[in-house]
């Protein structure tokens, strides 16, 4: 009721209100809508305007990239804050300048120099990364540290008493710089670093000379330090020495989190370390998981603009119409009850594309339809697109990089397959249970994590549970899955609807999420700024 409603806004009013408070600064390489390629982007883009809304000053710094196509649009309200400055790296000063915008309590800080004015996207184009991932992200780092003193952002700067949130290695040196580079000076005494784990597998490493590019004292190499095994190294006078930045960040931070409680014990075992399991196990103490939420304004079956029809656990029919334009949009044939499974994701070893490829000519035997999107690995994105002419009623493979058909995707289909390899928190399959589309997923990280295993016998003989996970990561295991969930869809009406009602009334908001960041704030901080 309406004052139960006015209640709860006073409570949260007041809780707010008696909470101790952060300046934090967000470092990113990417951050939705302005840029995005996968999760990073996403929680970048949306945990700020959360914990902005519980009054906590936030900043977001991230690069100001341009490629020349419509995404550019994106930074259309982004204006230069008519500050420059220049950092002391790779041999000389660098000249940067900040760009800014103020939305949704947020302010969106952006770092503008050429090397981020290129084709392609964040990290690269169709020839593969970067050669200069280095140099930018290293020159991201230095400037962020700059933000928030040299800022007035809405007239006064966030000064030295703030909470740096590090996301992955590209943003990994502010931790190192605070460290070897402020507080000996007696600068950011006060502040603390926490680094934010989105994906382990990319640590930003570089042979050992290029140490001195990054702008740190000499006497710091060892915090960056990395020796490859002898069976990785190319030939017989490489010592293997390189420099890791991931690695600087973990040995300076003062907390660590990952996007799941499961991924960080994962990063703790040999199989999920890569090559940092000891190291992390050594900072147990300070490593927690807490699993990402979800936009969910954005991502709301009952007014989400990308698609056609509209939709709630209390009314699916919308659900039906949705499948039914997305058949249509596909060139599928229009059968309202043939099962309709979707992926999403980047086309990549760690998604488990490998076993979707070796599944596929045994799965389109059966009556089904199949659509895919992505982008990432050629050979892949080649055998999508000609296996869209061996099936072609029944598969569809979009190469290509797209938030709209993505929606569509997740909003049409009955089935999301998710057989990734390793995956740290997972976000296509919190949108999938939102939009009532049952998940299929390897039992790992963040997807053991939110994906509860279907019981049919539990609950009263109502059944219980989310999806279908399996394990271990083999082709026919995944069929296995696959295959009951299909039958359930064919065989079982009404258990299927349970199972959607289920994952669409689970809570994957921001703010369950936030709480827990607010604890870990506490524990970093020796006394709050
Ligand atoms: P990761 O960060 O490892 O790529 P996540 O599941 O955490 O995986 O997040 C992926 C995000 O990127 C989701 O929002 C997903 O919808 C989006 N995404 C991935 N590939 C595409 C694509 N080809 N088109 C549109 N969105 C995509």
């Amino acid at each position: 009721s309406t004052v139960t409603k006015v209640k709860d806004e006073e409570i949260k009013k007041e809780k707010i209100e008696t909470r101790v408070t952060y300046n934090i600064v967000f470092v990113t390489a990417e951050a939705a809508p302005y840029s995005k390629t996968g999760g990073l982007g996403d929680v970048c883009g949306s945990l700020p305007i959360e914990l902005a809304s519980r009054g906590h000053r936030v900043m977001v710094v991230s690069p100001r990239y341009l490629n020349g196509t419509s995404a550019d649009e994106n930074f259309a309200h982004v204006f230069d804050a008519n500050r420059r400055i220049k950092l002391q790296c790779f041999g000389g000063e660098q000249e940067i300048a900040f760009f800014h915008e103020y939305r949704e309590g947020v302010d969106w800080v952006f770092v503008d120099h050429p090397s981020y004015h290129r084709p392609g996207n964040p990290y690269g184009d169709s020839h593969g990364a970067f050669g200069d991932n280095q140099f930018r992200y290293t020159l991201l780092c230095h400037a962020a540290c700059e933000a928030p003193l040299v800022l007035p952002l809405g007239g006064y700067t966030y000064g030295e008493k703030c909470l740096f949130l590090v996301n992955d290695w590209h943003a990994g040196l502010v931790s190192v710089l605070l460290a070897a580079k402020y507080r000996p000076f007696g600068v950011y005494k006060d502040a603390r670093s926490i680094l934010v784990i989105h994906n382990l597998a990319h640590q930003g490493v570089e042979p050992a000379a290029t140490f001195k590019n990054l702008g740190l004292p000499s006497n710091w190499y060892g915090a960056l330090e990395w020796v490859f095994p002898t069976w990785a190294r190319t030939h017989a006078l490489d010592t293997g020495e390189a420099v890791n930045i991931l690695k600087g960040a973990i040995v300076t931070s003062d907390r660590i989190l990952t996007v799941s409680k499961g991924y960080a014990w994962e990063i703790t075992t040999v199989e999920g370390g890569y090559g940092l399991n000891q190291l992390l196990s050594s900072r147990r103490s300070v490593l927690t998981g807490i699993t990402n939420g979800i936009h969910i304004a954005e991502w709301d079956p009952s007014s989400d603009e990308h698609i056609a029809f509209h939709y709630s656990a209390a009314s699916l029919s919308g659900k039906v119409q949705c499948k039914t334009a997305l058949q249509q949009e596909l060139g599928f044939p229009i059968k309202p009850d043939c099962p309709l499974i979707g992926f999403i994701g980047r086309l990549d070893y760690q998604k488990g594309i490998d076993l979707i490829h070796w599944a596929i000519p045994e799965l389109m035997e059966d009556d089904l339809q199949f659509v895919m999107l992505g982008s990432g690995d050629p050979l892949y994105e080649d055998w999508m697109r000609s296996a869209e002419n061996t099936y072609r009623d029944k598969f569809r493979g979009w190469v290509g990089f797209s938030v709209p058909i993505s929606h569509r995707i997740t909003a049409g289909c009955d089935i999301l397959l998710m057989p990734s390899r390793f995956e740290p928190c997972g976000l296509n399959q919190l949108y999938a249970m939102r939009y009532g589309t049952v998940p299929v997923v390897h039992a790992t990280g963040g997807l053991r994590d939110t994906v509860e295993n279907f019981n049919p016998y539990a609950g009263e003989g109502r059944g219980e549970g989310t999806g279908w996970t399996f394990s271990p990561l083999t082709k026919d295991c995944m069929l296995n899955a696959l295959k009951t969930a299909i039958r359930t869809y064919r065989d079982h009406k009404s258990t299927w609807e349970g199972l959607m009602r289920r994952c669409m009334q689970k809570d994957f908001t921001w703010e369950n999420a936030a709480i827990q960041y607010e604890q870990v704030f506490e524990w970093a901080s020796i006394d709050p700024p």
